[in-house]
């Protein structure tokens, strides 16, 4: 399974079940899924915004004509680059977790297109998301496309002849995240529980509790492990994610015991281990994260303190696009 292409499309898992990538996988290039069933269709997420979902819909309908009308679609979670689509998705029930949609309806699209658009006002955390978001999507005609059905703990669909298992894991990469298992192909669409070969970013946590996410996916008769962001992995990709969290959580525990603030204990963790994985800025929010759960703080960070610190690690590493410099103090 692991051994699949990494490649721009619509890929058939087999009997029904179609993966559809969008390499690199970095900030915001998302995948998505399609379930296919005697004429009935489940979509798992939209992407981004309106001209990639475009893209994908009219390819899955060339593909896969039953997918000209989609019946259901499941967010995974509440972030955009899962479900700015869905406008497109005409006439479909939309399903998710209850907090997924409070998250949605709290935080809808035009709170983005206002927050990209005033970048420049916001120094180098506007700029960093200016440079791996803003710059890329295009947020205009968006409009909010909240999730119709709701439900917490689980929910059993089917599509034609296929039962289809909804499994809220969260709150762990964001309060309201699912699984999308189909029993009968071995097959789960994990969203952003799942990321291959980038950091995941713990936004809501705690990291035990993603831990506990990654523990829920093996302890199933899975194979084939569709990730939110990434190439199509299996249950390797899911042991490696584990560890990566433990590993964080681990680190982070002793610098925190030490007195180390977030930003210093992230400089000080060796990542030696997983140098090959992408948007390595985003350890500072994975090691936020543990210290709240440390704290014994639930809920949400600030999201500006941290995409500073992670702008400032991004620059240091990469240079600002914006002022063309390479040294953390920046003047635009
Ligand atoms: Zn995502």
């Amino acid at each position: 399974m692991a051994n699949r292409p990494y490649e721009k499309g619509l890929h058939d898992l087999g009997n029904g079940c179609f993966a559809w990538l969008v390499p690199d996988g970095s900030w915001g290039y998302s995948n998505a899924g399609l379930i296919v069933d005697s004429g009935e269709t489940l979509l798992v997420d939209t992407l981004f915004d309106l001209k990639s979902t475009r893209e994908m819909l009219d390819q899955m309908h060339r593909q896969v004509p039953a997918s000209g009308t989609i019946g259901t679609l499941v967010n995974t979670h509440a972030n955009g680059d899962h479900t700015f689509g869905n406008q497109l998705v005409r006439g479909a029930r939309i399903v998710a977790t209850s907090k997924c949609r409070d998250e949605m309806l709290e935080r809808p699209p035009e709170f983005f297109r206002n927050l990209f658009g005033a970048w420049r006002a916001l120094g180098d955390a506007g700029a960093f998301m200016h440079e791996v978001m803003g710059s890329r999507f295009d947020l205009s005609d968006i409009v909010a496309a909240p999730p119709t059905t709701t439900f917490d703990g689980s929910l059993s669909l089917n599509v034609g002849n296929k039962s289809v298992e909804l499994i809220e894991v969260g709150p762990a990469h964001t309060p309201g995240d699912l699984l999308v298992h189909v029993p009968q192909d071995r097959t789960v669409f994990t969203g952003d529980i799942m990321f291959v070969k980038g950091h995941p970013i713990v936004w809501a946590g705690p990291i035990s509790n993603w831990i506990a996410a990654c523990d829920r996916i093996l302890s199933r008769d899975v194979e084939t492990i569709v990730p939110g962001h990434g190439a199509i992995t299996d249950r390797n990709g899911v042991r490696e994610l584990k560890c990566y969290l433990e590993y964080v959580l681990v680190e982070a525990r002793k610098r925190y015991d030490a007195g180390m603030n977030d930003e210093e204990a992230a400089n000080d963790i060796s990542m030696e281990r997983f140098k090959d994985w992408g948007e390595p800025e985003r350890l500072v929010v994975n090691v936020d994260a543990a210290y709240r759960e440390f704290e014994g703080q639930g809920g949400m960070p600030d999201p500006m303190r941290l995409f500073g610190l992670m702008a400032k690690a991004h620059f240091a590493r990469n240079g600002c696009p914006a002022c063309k410099g390479s040294s953390v103090v920046h003047t635009h």
